[in-house]
């Protein structure tokens, strides 16, 4: 039951094009089919069918980890030297490696380099590697370890060079969860910001929950309302941080064992959380300098071990979550509460902005969807996707 095509109106494509960003669809895999469906033509009708069905389409990450994987796995890890370890801190082209052994600096072995030198940033935070410990490879210093191989990433946290949207940057690879933390006041929670940190989530195939904090600053009724913002979309976690909170110990139990990436705006005290979570890891979160967050150099990132085999990973790369690359029915169909609308959108393609019939705008004048998160998605296809 194939559904319309909107063709009222200036088309996307067209708007997209004035902005420029037509010229990375050219660039993508699959630009025609993109194209053509926003102008209503039939020789492609895949991108439709696919979305139609709430399938997660296929983006340049996806080819880029199915490329590393590709070339990770020609290097047969089992069979080359060393011993297993991970990526556990990196910044500019250095490296830190941990084994059972402890943490040591590494380079990466030539050969390797050339193999997966076609991705940028070939090694990232949480990479899993076999490495000879300093001092087993004569051809390196005594006091630098050598990677010789790196095993195929099950995911990775990306994003979109700000300034160069055709690169992709890997801020972490092998991750449980995003951990996005906000405060629900001092500095007040910026919706949007958490939509795009949940957006780049769902979007690198990633689980997210979300962590508000400070919340004995503000009366139980605004916390319950602020709450409720997300919790159709995410696991919500209130805290106090302040003396004994049961919630705590939830969140603790939560993470047991998980390797999450922690962000947040500045000020909602990560490093707080992170203490009362786990006693003395949290004082060297947010200590990543921000050294590394030029538009030439690699970003920065660190991982910490956790109580229970868990890793918190802490990296100013995540900030600047480019969503550049999305079209605005990619990140519909990453708004869970707008896209179990879409089907009922009279339009397969809709955007939700002024197409007829439109479900989620219904839904949003019923108040099924909060009116910021409707807001948060706006923002996003109006200014992020077209001006940036
Ligand atoms: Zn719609």
């Amino acid at each position: 039951m194939a559904r319309e095509k909107y063709k009222g109106g200036r088309s996307h494509a067209e708007t997209v094009d004035r902005k420029g960003l037509g010229r990375l669809r050219r660039s993508a895999e699959k630009p025609v089919g993109r194209e053509s469906n926003w102008e209503g033509r039939h020789e492609d009708d895949t991108f439709v069918e696919s979305h139609g069905h709430r399938e997660r389409p296929s983006h340049t990450g996806e080819r880029l980890i199915a490329r590393f994987n590709r070339l990770a796995g020609l290097g047969a890890a089992q069979s080359a030297p060393g011993v297993a370890g991970e990526i556990s801190g990196t910044e500019g082209n250095g490296l830190l490696v941990r084994t059972s052994a402890g943490e040591f600096p590494a380079s990466v072995r030539r050969s390797l380099t050339k193999r997966i030198g076609g991705v940028r940033n070939p090694l990232a935070v949480g990479d899993r590697v076999h490495v000879l410990p300093p001092g087993d490879d004569p051809d390196s210093p005594s006091t630098s370890g050598v990677v010789t191989a790196v095993e195929p990433r099950r995911n990775q946290l990306e994003r979109v060079d700000s300034h160069n949207r055709s690169l992709v940057h890997v801020i972490a690879a092998n991750l449980d969860l995003l951990l996005v933390t906000a405060a629900v006041a001092t500095p007040e929670p910026r919706a949007g910001l958490i939509d795009r940190y949940l957006l780049l989530a769902a979007w690198c195939g990633i689980p997210a929950v979300l962590v508000l904090t400070k919340c004995d600053l503000v009366p139980a009724a605004s916390v319950t309302e602020l709450a409720a913002i997300w919790r159709t979309v995410v696991p919500v976690h209130t805290l106090a941080l302040v003396g004994d909170d049961p919630g705590l110990v939830a969140l603790r139990t939560f993470l047991q064992g998980k390797s999450c990436v922690i962000c947040g705006q500045s000020g909602v005290g990560k490093s707080t959380l992170v203490n009362a979570l786990f006693p003395g890891t949290g004082a060297r979160i947010g200590g990543v300098a921000d050294a590394g967050h030029g538009r030439h150099t690699t970003v920065s990132a660190r991982s910490y071990l956790l109580p229970g085999d868990g890793r918190l990973i802490d990296t100013p790369g995540v900030r600047e979550c480019g969503v550049a690359g999305l079209t605005p029915v990619d990140v519909a169909l990453h708004y869970p509460d707008l896209a179990r609308h879409q089907p009922h959108c009279r339009f397969a393609d809709c955007t939700h902005r002024h197409e007829p019939d439109c479900a989620v705008l219904a839904a949003r004048d019923r108040g099924e969807i909060a009116a910021s998160r409707y807001a948060s998605y706006l923002s996003i296809v109006d200014e992020d996707l077209e001006t940036r």
